[in-house]
């Protein structure tokens, strides 16, 4: 089953939205079928298991189907903020924090 099919009826996570996120229409995580990236970086506050010298790459995707109250990260979570990128350009945010010599 491709990833479109699985979208069209979304039940990826226990909300069961169902929803058809092919068309424009978001559940509760507030994403449909387009990737937005918020963040591409190194982050270096993660346990030094974890980040290393170099810091971990990170990448923050918008949409969230938690909704913790205390949300730090909520324009990102629900507010959308970020770029939408395509299924072909969803390498460019991992190479960049690759190439940022991540740990
Ligand atoms: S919250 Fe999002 S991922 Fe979860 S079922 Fe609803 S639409 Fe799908």
């Amino acid at each position: 089953m491709d990833y479109k099919s699985l979208l069209k009826k979304c039940t990826l996570c226990p909300r069961n939205c169902s929803v058809d996120r092919t068309q424009g229409k978001a559940g509760y995580c507030k994403a449909t079928d387009e990737l937005i990236v918020a963040r591409a970086a190194l982050h270096m506050w993660e346990e030094p298991c974890i980040s290393g010298e170099n810091g971990s790459g990170t990448v923050f995707f918008s949409g969230c189907s938690v909704g913790c109250v205390y949300c730090q990260n909520y324009t990102i979570a629900k507010g959308l903020s970020g770029k939408r990128i395509t299924k072909k350009s969803s390498r460019k945010p991992m190479t960049l924090v690759i190439g940022m010599k991540a740990y």
